[in-house]
């Protein structure tokens, strides 16, 4: 809101809170007050203020009993100097991002145009204050309390729209609101007529068991809440469990734990290398990798920075989120959660949640991270385990390239793309080092090995993202290249011979008694093979680039680029 917003209001309050006092005092006057039982009331009062219950996620305080009540035995005046009270009191116990300030003058103006006007109306539809039928008293007191919720609704939604905020979640607290005032009303109504009847010990009666009730309505309604709460953390737990792969493990988390804390801005930054932070994850609105955009963190974090390694922290104005040294958030920003993700014992990472709103995390909010974060970090590793463990089960543990099983089934997807038409051309490449037993037979199997991992990162120099680059067995090697044409992948094939041709690799011979390193040149012959003209499926293009590498390479003479031809296979080298 603006400041000429705020002065509006304020100078609205001027006008009408002292006028309707004014009337109500001349106009309305009770007969005679019982300060017993007005402090009786107000004890009352106070309690009911003091247990709040929640409905559809609404909360709400049951005041109206005693406002109500107040009103009928001693009228207008009385229950509207208790409503201000009422007023004062919720200012303090229920959290909202507008300033006291505003908030109490608004309220205090609506509650005191609610008072006055729904009070005449019970005057004007019959209602007084005493010498009624329970009829009339029944039927005044409905129309009195509709009115008074009514009225309140509607100021309400004057001061919404004049505020231009969002009314989509007000019709359920209206709706609540005016239910709740018509179920108090017979409470209410018998409470005024027993203190009429027997005085203030009429509270014993009606008061304190009404309190008891609502005490635990309140711890039950709580404890539900929890369940619901925890019976959630449950699901996302297994729902985090479900993700193989740390990123979605990450995403998931961040997206699920939306419906349980109101979060603007999520972020999951890595520690496990000692000082060092990392970006693992985040969410800004719909935006999720790269860099944040409303978020900056040091690269290394330093002592006295603010940051708690240890336990959850909560950041809920302007001046705590600016003692987070280093780290800048979006001006927006009102209020800030910090909380470690950890492994046995050890902070890994840390989750760092942001609100527009200020005072937007609770308590009850940091018991929630702290359970969920530790189903993330169980997740997290059992993702990690998992990644390690696929990723060994497809390499080769010589020379780190993908293995014949994943050659296989990256063939298989290859075949997919090419037959849905993604890619028009599927090349196969085999390589078979020359003479490579007699390698062996003169330096010994460790050099061999040494010469195959050397072979190997040779060809790694080449790879680009799209091919694939695996080893067939012993000293055979294949490369898939998807959408390559049969003279790209020959001309490819020979740039690889050419170079093998061209390097000399040095090797410390295991066989020899002095050790001493030794040059060693290699040769390599290759076999070409593309779909679709040289093969129908996967095994028939790797069967035909092999035969291709046997006649065209070895056959004619080794160190040569054999290229399939249905019918002949070509030499080109
Ligand atoms: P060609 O030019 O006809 O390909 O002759 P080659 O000697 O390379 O072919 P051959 O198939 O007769 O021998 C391949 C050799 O590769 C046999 C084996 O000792 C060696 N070899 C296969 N796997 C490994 C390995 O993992 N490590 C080592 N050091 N040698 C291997
Ligand atoms: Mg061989
Ligand atoms: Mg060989």
């Amino acid at each position: 809101m603006t400041a000429q917003q705020k002065r509006t209001i304020y100078i609205l309050w001027l006008l009408v809170v002292p006028l309707t006092f004014y009337i109500a005092l001349n106009y309305f006057p009770a007969e005679s007050y019982n300060y017993v039982n007005l402090v009786i009331y107000l004890a009352i009062l106070v309690a009911t203020l003091m247990t709040s219950i929640s409905l559809d996620k609404v909360s709400m305080t049951l005041e109206k009993w005693v406002i109500f009540s107040l009103f009928f035995q001693y009228g207008i005046l009385a229950e509207m100097i208790f409503m201000q009270i009422a007023i004062f009191i919720l200012l303090f116990s229920q959290k909202s991002p507008t300033p006291k300030a505003f908030r109490f003058a608004f309220n205090s103006i609506n509650f005191a145009v609610v008072s006055s006007i729904s009070g005449a109306i019970f005057y004007a539809v019959g209602g007084s204050l005493h010498e009624m039928t329970l009829g009339t008293f029944l039927l005044a007191g409905f129309i009195y309390a509709s009115a008074y919720s009514l009225i309140n609704s509607v100021i309400i939604y004057l001061l919404f729209k004049w505020l231009k905020i969002d009314l989509a979640g007000m019709k359920k607290v209206v709706s609540w609101d005016y239910v709740i005032a018509i179920l108090l009303l017979p409470f209410a109504i018998t409470f005024s007529l027993l203190m009429q009847e027997f005085g203030s010990e009429a509270f014993l009666l009606i008061g304190v068991p009404f309190l008891l009730v609502l005490l635990v309505t309140s711890n039950y309604m709580k404890s539900n809440n929890l369940n619901e709460v925890l019976s959630s953390s449950t699901v996302i737990g297994h729902q985090l469990a479900d993700s193989l792969r740390v990123e979605n493990v990450l995403l998931t988390f961040i997206d699920k734990i939306k419906g349980v804390i109101p979060y603007d801005s999520a972020y999951i930054v890595d520690f496990r290398m000692s000082e060092n932070l990392v970006m693992l994850a985040f969410k800004e609105g719909e935006f999720r990798s790269g860099t944040p955009n409303r978020f900056t963190f040091p690269q290394k974090r330093s002592e006295g920075d603010g940051l708690d390694v240890e336990t959850t922290k909560l950041f809920l104005n302007k001046k705590g989120i600016d003692s987070l040294l280093g780290y800048t958030f979006d001006p927006l920003v009102e209020s800030v959660m910090t909380a470690p993700i950890k492994r046995n014992q050890r902070t890994e990472a840390f989750l760092i949640l942001t609100s527009n709103q200020r005072y937007a995390f609770e308590d009850a909010h940091v018991k929630m991270v702290d359970l969920l974060t530790g189903y993330l970090a169980t997740a997290v590793e059992k993702a990690r385990y998992y990644e390690k463990t696929v990723e060994k089960s497809v390499r080769c543990g010589l020379t780190g390239l993908y293995n014949f099983r994943y050659l296989e089934s990256k063939l298989d997807e290859e075949m997919v793309r090419y037959h849905t038409g993604e890619i028009a051309t599927l090349s196969t490449i085999i390589l078979d080092i020359d003479h490579f037993k007699s390698i062996n037979d003169t330096y010994g199997h460790q050099s061999g090995n040494d010469l195959l991992c050397a072979f190997a990162a040779l060809l790694r120099s080449y790879q680009t993202s799209d091919m694939t680059l695996a080893r067939y067995g012993g000293e055979e090697f294949v490369i898939i290249l998807p959408d390559y044409e049969k003279e790209d992948a020959v001309e490819f094939a020979e740039m690889i011979r050419k170079e093998m041709e061209e390097s000399s690799f040095k090797i410390i011979p295991d066989l020899s008694e002095d050790r001493e390193p030794t040059i060693v040149n290699m040769t390599v012959s290759i076999g070409v093979a593309t779909m679709p003209m040289d093969a129908k499926d996967g095994k028939e293009l790797l069967r035909n680039a092999d035969r291709a590498l046997y006649i065209g390479g070895k056959q004619a003479g080794r160190n040569r680029v054999g290229v399939y031809e249905e019918d002949k296979e070509n030499v080109v080298s």
